[in-house]
């Protein structure tokens, strides 16, 4: 039997509509190339949406066409991020940081018909469209050149009026591709209601828990899956939003300038801009939470942030492939009396599914998968399925190397869970280190190594060794406070946690350590410099490593 309710598609119209209904005097700052704030408010950007609806059907957009941007974020950004998907198209924004050869193959793959691109890019961006030219162009900002088109001036033209049609909520809405770190970029396709409840989901009290009276900073790249989902949640909120642009000069003078209530970024970002939001304490004071995912966030971080700037970590785990989010580590109410120490241990993990997202540990057998148990010591590898996790990549047969034959998504991440459902993300599965065939966790000894306070970044990778198989060696960046004698001090911490065999062969210390291109440490470059040789995960990628900042 059916029940009697309606059949409301779940669309991203839905989410505009009622964002600029209800909330029409909410701001949208953006910092602009000048170092001063363009400021308007969700009416505007109503208006200016529904123009581009129809700029986007005027050159030709049709329903399920893919528009790539090349944009960084800002509030024209975000104008594509309703009107592209709200008109049927599909969003498709271009990980500015990917070289032109990975950026060409991937806009030839996805068949992207337009680019919308970023004014701060423009000198950036001609390398590639050299390789592209099938594709138009539109830029935002003003260009002189006649053959280019400019974005305002398509906006000026064009009428203010438009009605949505979307129905069909399973209509795909956004294309992101994964990053590449382990593997090729895949494509990941987004649908419509997908991302609503994903939105939905984000916006609980006990997950991002966005509300009205909040102005949100996503540092976090639009082009990185989707910005973690925050132009859609934040508007859904009504909360005011405060976009970055190209290069923010100073992460702590916008939050403080601003306003902001809530800031997203990976750890990287949280480390450099410590020192200088913690100098301006005061000016801070608005600032109550810091969304931080991508890379595990290191305990002595957290509680820096927490002790220090009064400042609540929401440390969560995720991929391109969930929308990205599948775990958030808070501390519930039978933790609030636990000793500081024990606090920052459990807030370090992963933690728990968000509601909607379930998850397995499964030890691959010969006939299929074995569930292992949630006991916190158990390690195998994190499957999950919920309504806003992919079902296969765009363009390619799903495999039972990232899908399994029972409905689960393989995330490739090796970890355990806990009696409370606490996920603690050991390692990568191709990066988790292998000597003598026990394993060795990276990420377990990462984050000793920065508890440290002379130690200001760490990556472990492992070496390939004739006896072994694999040794650890760690990649350190120390402050300036750090004497001859680091090595043996460092040494010490770690023999202190950890088995005598897990101690790295090597403490090799850079100035800088690389980092993908959205971020991360980037393991891959570290090997291949450490090693000088292709490594076979190197060998494997359809595209060329990602080029170094
Ligand atoms: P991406 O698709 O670029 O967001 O990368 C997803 C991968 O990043 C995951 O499979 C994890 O390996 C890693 N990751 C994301 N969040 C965390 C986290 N909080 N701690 C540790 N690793 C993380």
């Amino acid at each position: 039997m059916y029940g009697l309710m309606m059949d409301y598609p779940l669309t991203l119209a839905q989410i505009l509509e009622h964002a600029c209904r209800i909330h029409a005097d909410k701001q949208v700052t953006t910092l602009l190339p000048n170092g001063t704030l363009h400021r308007y408010d969700y009416a505007t950007l109503y208006e200016r949406v529904k123009r581009l609806a129809n700029v986007l059907t005027e050159l030709g957009v049709q329903r399920g066409d893919r528009i790539a941007t090349y944009a960084s974020n800002t509030y024209q950004h975000l104008e594509l991020y309703y009107a592209i998907p709200c008109l049927g198209a599909v969003l498709h924004p271009l990980n500015v940081r990917l070289s032109p050869t990975q950026l060409t193959q991937i806009v030839r793959e996805a068949e992207d018909k337009l680019v919308f691109v970023d004014s701060a890019y423009i000198a950036q961006f001609q390398a590639l469209r050299d390789k592209i030219d099938s594709i138009s162009t539109v830029y935002f900002g003003l260009k002189s050149e006649d053959t280019d088109t400019c974005y305002e001036q398509l906006l000026s033209d064009a009428r203010s009026a438009y009605t949505w049609d979307i129905r069909d909520e399973n209509s795909a809405m956004g294309l992101c591709y994964t990053s590449g770190t382990y593997g090729e970029p895949r494509g990941v396709l987004y649908t419509h209601r997908s991302m609503f409840l994903h939105t939905l989901a984000a916006n609980q009290a006990d997950v991002f828990g966005l509300t009205e009276a909040d102005v949100v900073l996503p540092i976090v790249p639009m082009f990185h899956a989707m910005a973690w989902g925050l132009p859609y949640a934040s508007m859904f909120a009504g909360a005011d939003i405060v976009l970055p642009g190209a290069k923010p000069t100073s992460i702590a003078d916008l939050i403080a300038d601003t306003g902001v209530t809530v800031a997203a970024g990976v750890p990287t970002v949280w480390a450099a801009a410590y020192p200088e939001l913690r100098k301006r304490r005061a000016n801070i004071a608005r600032l109550r939470r810091v969304i931080v995912g991508g890379e595990a966030m290191p305990p002595a971080l957290i509680e820096a942030y927490e002790t220090e700037l009064g400042v609540e970590i929401c440390h969560a785990w995720g991929m391109t492939e969930m929308s990205p989010t599948g775990t958030l580590s808070k501390l519930r109410a039978g933790h609030q009396n636990l000793p500081d120490t024990e606090k920052w241990r459990i807030k370090a993990k992963q933690g728990q599914p968000i509601p909607g997202v379930e998850l397995r540990l499964a030890a691959e057998t010969t006939d299929g998968f074995k569930e292992l148990p949630w006991d916190g010591e158990a390690i195998g590898e994190l499957q999950a399925r919920s309504p806003w996790t992919a079902n296969r990549y765009y363009k390619i047969e799903p495999t039972p190397e990232h899908f399994t034959n029972d409905g689960w998504f393989r995330t490739g991440d090796m970890a355990t869970i806990d009696a409370e459902g606490y996920v603690q993300i050991v390692d990568r599965a191709k990066a988790l280190i292998r000597s003598g065939g026990e394993a060795i966790s990276s990420i377990a000894l990462e984050t000793t190594l920065l508890k440290h306070p002379y130690i200001q970044e760490a990556a472990v990778v492992g070496i390939p060794d004739e006896k072994w198989g694999e040794r650890p060696v760690a990649v350190v960046v120390c402050t300036e406070e750090a004497d001859e004698n680091i090595s043996a001090t460092l040494e010490k911490q770690l023999i202190s946690e950890f088995p005598k065999f897990w101690i790295p062969d090597k403490f090799i210390f850079v100035d800088e350590i690389p980092k993908t291109s959205v971020g991360k440490s980037d393991k891959r470059a570290i090997l291949m410099q450490l090693t000088g040789v292709q490594t076979a995960l190197e060998k494997s990628r359809i595209f060329s490593p990602t080029e170094k900042k």
